[in-house]
C-alpha cells in the first residue's frame, strides 16, 4: 500500500496520557506527519501550549467560553489554529474529508460518538479509547467494516495479540489455527493485598500504578481489574473471539504486553518497555515501523518474568466484564457506565474502593429490556446505567 506523506492526524484528547505520548512521537516526525485537529474538555492551557507547537487547523474544547479564550490567546500569539467548541465540533474534526487518521483518546463515554464518526468516515481509526468498542462493539465492528476503515489497536495488550497475530488476520481465531489469546495484565498496585486492605484504598494509592503512567479513570480500573475485563470486551470485538477463548495473565512486570498460543503449540509474545509511545507509533506507521523515542527492552535488566492466575474473589470487576459480554445486548454498555459513575465517586472521595465492584454488580443485576443495536439505544442503556449508579451511590 502507498503511503503519501505527510499523514494529516486529528487527536481526540490530546492533552491526556494518550494524547500527549501520541504527539511525542508525530514531533520525531514532522515529514511524516500533520496535526490537524486537537481536541480537549477543559485544558485550555495545555492544549493553548499544544496549538503552539504543532499549530494544528482546528482545536476544540467542550465549553464555548473556553474556546473564545482560546481563539483570542492564539490570535495574539499569531497562531492561524481554528477553535471550536462542543461535542459535534469533536464528530466534525473525527470525519473531516483531508484528515487520514484519528487518534481516539478521549477517557469513556465520551469518546464514542467521535470514534465512531471517524470510523464512519473510513479513517485509520488508532483505537486508545476502549470505553467506545465496549459500549458499542457490534455497531462499531460494522462500521468499521462497512466504510473499510482501518481500525488498529492502541492499547498494548490488543496491539501486542494484533502484532501476534498473522498479517492476513481479519476476525476469527480458529482458522488461524489460534487457540487461546493470553491477556496479560500486571495485577495492578493491590495485587498482594488482602481484601480488608483494598476495603481501604485511597483515590492516591489507586492512581499510583506500578509499571505504567496513566489518566486517572484508566488508573483506577487497573487498580480494580476493571480495566481487565474492558479489554476482555475489546478483544472479543477487535479478535472475533468468545470470552473463554482469553486467558487473563497476571504478568507483574508489564513486559510481554500479550499471547497469541496457537494449535501447534507455539505461543508468540510481544514485548517491550511498558511506554504507550510503542503501540502508538506502531499505530501511526502500520504497516511499516519507526522510531517511538523508546529504548530496546533490556533484557538482563528485566531479569525474570513472572506469571499467575487473576484472584476474581478480590477483583470481582473482571467477572463481571466476563458474565456482561456473556449476556450481550445493553449489558456492556451497562457495566462501563455504572464504572464510569462509581469511578468518578470514588475519585471526589464519596465511594470506597470496594464499592465500585459492588455498585457495578447491582446496576448489572437489575432488569434493563432495552436493545443495543443503534446508538441511541445504547445512548438510552447509558444513561438508565448512570443514573441506577447515582442512585445507588450516597452524595
Ligand atoms: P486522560 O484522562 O489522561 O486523558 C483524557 C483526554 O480526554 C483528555 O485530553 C481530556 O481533555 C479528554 N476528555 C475527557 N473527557 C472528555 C469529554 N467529556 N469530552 C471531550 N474530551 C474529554 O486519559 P488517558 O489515560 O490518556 O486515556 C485515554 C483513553 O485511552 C482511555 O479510554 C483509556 O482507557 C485508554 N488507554 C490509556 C492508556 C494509558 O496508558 N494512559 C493505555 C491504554 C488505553
Ligand atoms: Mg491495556
Amino acid at each position: 500500500m502507498r503511503q503519501w506523506f505527510p499523514q494529516r492526524v486529528t487527536v481526540l484528547g490530546s492533552t491526556g496520557s494518550i494524547g500527549k505520548s501520541t504527539l511525542d512521537v508525530i514531533a520525531l516526525h514532522p515529514d511524516r506527519y500533520h496535526v490537524y485537529a486537537l481536541t480537549a474538555q477543559t485544558s485550555k492551557e495545555a492544549l493553548l501550549a499544544q496549538c503552539e507547537t504543532h499549530r494544528p487547523n482546528v482545536a476544540v474544547l467542550d465549553d464555548p467560553r473556553d474556546a473564545e479564550w482560546l481563539q483570542n490567546a492564539l490570535s495574539s500569539a499569531g497562531v492561524a489554529t481554528e477553535v471550536l467548541s462542543g461535542p459535534d465540533a469533536l464528530c466534525q474534526v473525527a470525519r473531516e474529508a483531508c484528515v487520514d487518521t484519528v487518534m481516539a483518546a478521549i477517557v469513556g463515554a465520551a469518546g464514542l460518538l467521535p470514534t465512531l464518526a471517524a470510523a464512519e468516515a473510513g479513517k485509520r481509526v488508532l483505537l486508545a479509547n476502549k470505553e467506545a468498542l465496549v459500549m458499542s462493539g457490534a455497531l462499531f465492528m460494522d462500521a468499521v467494516a462497512n466504510a473499510g476503515a482501518t481500525l488498529l489497536p492502541i492499547d498494548s495488550e490488543h496491539n501486542a495479540i494484533y502484532q501476534c497475530l498473522p498479517a492476513q488476520h481479519r476476525g476469527g481465531l480458529t482458522q488461524y489455527g489460534v487457540r487461546q489469546l493470553l491477556l496479560t495484565a500486571s495485577g495492578g498496585p493491590f495485587r498482594n493485598w488482602s481484601a480488608s486492605e483494598i476495603a481501604k484504598v485511597t483515590p492516591e494509592q489507586a492512581c499510583a500504578h506500578p509499571n505504567w503512567s496513566m489518566g486517572r479513570k484508566i488508573s483506577v480500573d487497573s487498580a480494580t481489574l476493571m480495566n481487565k475485563g474492558l479489554e476482555l470486551i475489546e478483544a472479543c470485538w477487535l479478535f472475533d473471539a468468545t470470552p473463554d477463548q482469553i486467558q487473563v495473565v497476571v504478568h507483574p512486570q508489564s513486559v510481554i504486553h500479550s499471547m497469541v498460543a496457537y494449535d501447534d503449540g507455539s505461543v508468540l509474545a510481544q514485548l517491550g518497555n511498558p511506554d504507550m509511545r510503542t503501540p502508538i507509533a506502531y499505530g501511526l506507521a502500520w504497516p511499516e515501523r519507526i522510531d517511538a523515542g523508546v529504548e530496546v527492552l533490556d533484557l538482563f535488566q528485566v531479569a525474570r518474568l513472572d506469571f499467575e492466575a487473576p484472584d476474581e474473589e478480590r477483583f470481582p470487576c473482571l467477572r463481571l466484564a466476563r458474565e456482561s459480554m456473556l449476556k450481550g445486548g445493553a449489558a456492556p454498555a451497562i457495566l462501563n457506565a455504572a464504572n464510569e459513575v462509581a469511578v468518578d465517586a470514588f475519585l471526589n472521595g464519596r465511594l470506597g474502593f470496594s464499592a465500585i465492584a459492588a455498585v457495578v454488580a447491582e446496576v448489572l443485576s437489575l432488569p434493563f429490556t432495552g436493545d443495543a443495536d443503534t446508538i441511541e439505544q445504547i445512548l438510552v442503556a447509558d444513561q438508565w446505567a448512570r443514573e441506577q449508579a447515582a442512585a445507588r451511590i450516597l452524595r
